[in-house]
């Protein structure tokens, strides 16, 4: 069974459109290696320029999020069909800063990742624990509730085609990544959840992604564990070099 890993930049709130292009011009033709899939996860406004930058390479563009419904009033948000019209690939949904800032709850999580499917978007669920909950042995528990809702209403087939970012919150951004192992640990029990919830097969599918604190020298540990099939990247996807080490490490 083969997974073909995916490391996802994850921009968050940085980067005019000239300075995602320049980026772009930058990695492009080098952060493309056969068998690895590179994705770059922007915000809305330098969307457009960086889905047409990225005609005829290998790099596929995300958003950041999406709103779960079509059209409406909902001043500020950008849906999936506007998503997809663009001809981005990817969404990032349910991040923890999302959740923690824009009060996204997982009922909202599940209804956006239904939403994508609906317009052939792939979507990056995000899952993972507080510190607290990682001290008080709550780790599990939490990413159980949290992909079981996530992965509500999908059939099998939209199941397999789900990446997961499991990003221990108190890692992000902290330069306090989790070991290897504790990621594996817990990713390998995520997939067990998805199992669960389909079967053995559609499991074995998911591509599961660790995040927080990910930087090209210890990329590859990560990515040697059995179960973890990418990564998602704040800070270390900002600079094109850091880019291209990431894309190479995986
Ligand atoms: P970080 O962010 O790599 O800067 O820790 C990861 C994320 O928030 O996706």
């Amino acid at each position: 069974m083969s997974r073909t890993p995916i490391i996802a930049g994850n921009w968050k709130m940085f980067k005019t459109v000239s300075e995602a292009t320049a980026f772009f011009a930058e990695v492009k033709g080098k952060a493309e290696v056969a068998g690895v899939e590179s994705v770059i996860c922007a915000p809305f406004t330098a969307l457009p320029a960086l889905v047409e930058a990225a005609k005829g390479t290998t790099i596929a563009i995300g958003a950041q999020n999406v709103h779960f419904e079509d059209n409406g009033a909902y001043t500020g948000e950008v849906s999936g069909l506007m998503l997809k019209d663009l001809g981005v690939k990817y969404v990032i949904i349910g991040h923890s800063e999302r959740r923690a800032y824009f009060a996204e709850s997982d009922e909202i999580v599940n209804k956006k990742t239904v939403a994508a499917f609906k317009h052939g978007l792939t979507p990056i669920v995000c899952v993972g624990e507080k510190l607290e909950e990682r001290e008080s042995g709550a780790t599990k528990e939490v990413c159980k509730v949290q992909t079981e809702a996530a992965f509500q209403g999908l059939s099998a087939e939209q199941a397999a085609e789900v990446v997961v970012a499991y990003e221990p919150i108190w890692a992000i951004g902290t330069g306090k990544s989790s070991t290897s192992d504790d990621a594996q640990d817990v990713i390998g029990y995520i997939r067990g959840v998805i199992a669960g919830l389909y079967d053995e097969a559609v499991a074995a599918k998911v591509r599961i992604q660790y995040g927080g604190s990910v930087k090209p020298n210890n990329v590859s540990e990560y990515l040697g564990q059995a179960d973890i099939d990418g990564a998602l990247v704040g800070g270390a996807s900002l600079e094109p070099a850091s880019y291209i080490a990431l894309i190479e490490g995986a």
